[in-house]
This record gives structure tokens, C-alpha cells and sequence, in this order.
């Protein structure tokens, strides 16, 4: 289907955005990399009166170091996450979660901030940024503002970003020397998750000395598993030790049951993909 008539800004600048946000009122969207909000339009499931293309401004983009953090700004593409190095050096999950998102035609077009900002529960990228304990920096009418990732998923499709706001950057702590690894469940290959376990550990001498673990598709929005993360610190990164402390991962999900899978079979997944995902990142 062919979207409904709307207006096209393309600014230069974040507060140009904001200004024509302020302008557009409840009428506008941003458009990012169009992945997901093009697909919306031609269903017509949303008729804006006005886009405004986030594209042409160039401080949106790109990664960079900043002390102790790696900051990605909301505009840098899938494709770009996967090649680049500062990233590859001290946040390997959010690469390697990012490797598996559909197929490279979505990954030259689709953004990190578009995907977080939509929020869609089978998401690639929202359980590593979680458990990874992201910040997204939300510029708005009123300056700018800081969200822990545990605030900014709020339900399905629904994040902290209110009316008139948008997300500039996602800042992530360094995890320099960690092993990660993104397990992903689904039908075909590029396609959604089914369910997927975003992990991230620091080994010492061959014991778990910390661990991270995310949830993709075990509820409206990512979840963290924290009991397995708990259950798993101190203990030596055995099949066995993995194995068994996996079995807490479903806990404090609420899965949802479709066409792809009960929730039964989801909790089953996230137990089984959690110590394929711990094993493979402990190495
Ligand atoms: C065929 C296909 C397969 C896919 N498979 C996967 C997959 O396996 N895994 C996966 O994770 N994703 C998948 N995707 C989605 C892909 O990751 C998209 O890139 C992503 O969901 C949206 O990013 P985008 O940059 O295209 O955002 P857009 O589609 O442009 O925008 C998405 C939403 O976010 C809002 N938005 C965008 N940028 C901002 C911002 N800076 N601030 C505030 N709001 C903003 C928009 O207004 C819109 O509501 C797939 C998409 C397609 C078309």
C-alpha cells in the first residue's frame, strides 16, 4: 500500500529536529533508518502529516571513547556497529547481537537508536543494551536527559522518549577483556527471535568472576537475568556448573504465546539458549 500524503523535513542539526518536533506536534515522526516506521506507514498503521528525517545530521553518527565509556550516537547503522573496532574491543555483545539483526540490506539502512527507540519486544539490540547497562541520552525541549536502560524499556513498543524528545545517544560502560555472545532462536535464518539470550562474562583464571545476562522476547520488554547472573559468579565455567544455573533463567518472565511458540516453549528456549550463551562467552 502507498502511505498516506505527509510533509518531509530533513534538518541539519539536533536542535533544528527538536524545532521542527516542536512545530509538528502529535503530526510528527522521526525517521531513522525506515526499517520499521516505512513498513508502519505503508500498512498505514500510522499517518503522520510530517516526517522528519534524522539522516542529514552528522553529529547523530558515529562511535567514539569518552573516559570509561563508549558512546554510539543514535544514527550510526547496524552496519557500521558490526565494523567497528572501538566496539569490537570493549562492547562485544552489542556486536555480536547486532551481527544477527535480519540481512545486510536492513543492516545498511537500519539504525541502533531506531531499533532501541522502537522497542519492539523481538528486538536484537534492547536485552544487550540492558544487560550491558546502557545510557540513552534524550535531548528534549527542556536540554537533555539521561536514562539508565532499565528505565527506558517501558512496555511493548513504549519507551521513556516523550512527546517532543529524541534519542541523540547510547553510552555503554567498557567491558574490556569480556567474553559475549548473542544466542539467537528463530525460523529462518534473518529473521525475528524467537526468544534470544544476550550474555556477556569476565573469566579469571578460569572462574566467573562476573556475568551479564538479557532476555530477548520473554516479555513486553528485555529482562535481565539476574538470578542466573548471581547463581553463576564464583563458580568455574564448567558445562556442568553453566548448565545448571541456567535453569533459573525464565524466572521473572512472562513470555507471550503466538504462532512461533507457547510460553512454555519460550521459558524451555531461554533456559537452554542462557548456558549455550554463558558457554560460549566464557570460551
Ligand atoms: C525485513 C526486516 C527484518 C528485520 N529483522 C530484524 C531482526 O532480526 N532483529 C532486529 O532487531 N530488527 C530487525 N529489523 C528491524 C531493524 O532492526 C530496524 O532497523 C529497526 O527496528 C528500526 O531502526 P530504523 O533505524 O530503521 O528506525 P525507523 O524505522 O526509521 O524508526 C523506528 C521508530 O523509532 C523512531 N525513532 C527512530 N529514530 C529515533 C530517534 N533517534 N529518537 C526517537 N525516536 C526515533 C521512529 O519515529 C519510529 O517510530 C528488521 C527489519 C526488516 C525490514
Amino acid at each position: 500500500m502507498i502511505p498516506a500524503q505527509f510533509d518531509y523535513v530533513r534538518p541539519t542539526t539536533v536542535d533544528e529536529a527538536l524545532a521542527a518536533l516542536r512545530d509538528g506536534g502529535d503530526d510528527a515522526k522521526l525517521l531513522a533508518g525506515g526499517q520499521s516506521l516505512l513498513p508502519v506507514l505503508r500498512l498505514r498503521m500510522a499517518d503522520p502529516s510530517l516526517i522528519i528525517d534524522l539522516n542529514g545530521i552528522p553529529e547523530l553518527k558515529g562511535v567514539r571513547e569518552e573516559g570509561d565509556k563508549v558512546v554510539v550516537g543514535s544514527m550510526t547503522t547496524h552496519y557500521d556497529v558490526t565494523r567497528d573496532d572501538t566496539l569490537r574491543q570493549h562492547v562485544a555483545l552489542i556486536q555480536e547481537a547486532t551481527r544477527t539483526v535480519a540481512d545486510p540490506q536492513v543492516r545498511h539502512k537500519g539504525t541502533l537508536g531506531g531499533a532501541l527507540a522502537h522497542a519492539d519486544p523481538a528486538g536484537d539490540l534492547a536485552a544487550p543494551a540492558l544487560a550491558l547497562d546502557a545510557e540513552f541520552v534524550i535531548a528534549g525541549p527542556n536540554g537533555t536527559r539521561t536514562v539508565a536502560a532499565a528505565d527506558f524499556f517501558e512496555d511493548y513498543f513504549t519507551t521513556a522518549i516523550g512527546e517532543g524528545e529524541l534519542l541523540t545517544e547510547i553510552r555503554f560502560p567498557k567491558y574490556t577483556g569480556w567474553g559475549a555472545r548473542y544466542e539467537k532462536f528463530n525460523r529462518v535464518a534473518q529473521a525475528w527471535s524467537i526468544v534470544a539470550v544476550a550474555a556477556t562474562v569476565k573469566v579469571d583464571g578460569g572462574t566467573i568472576s562476573e556475568a551479564r545476562i538479557g532476555l530477548t522476547n520473554m516479555a513486553g520488554t528485555p529482562v535481565r537475568a539476574r538470578s542466573v547472573e548471581s547463581a553463576l559468579v564464583g563458580q568455574s565455567a564448567t558445562e556442568e556448573n553453566v548448565r545448571k544455573a541456567a535453569q533459573a533463567a525464565a524466572e521473572g518472565t512472562s513470555p507471550t504465546a503466538d504462532a512461533d511458540a507457547g510460553s512454555d516453549y519460550r521459558e524451555h528456549l531461554a533456559r537452554v539458549l542462557t548456558g549455550r550463551a554463558v558457554l560460549a562467552a566464557a570460551g
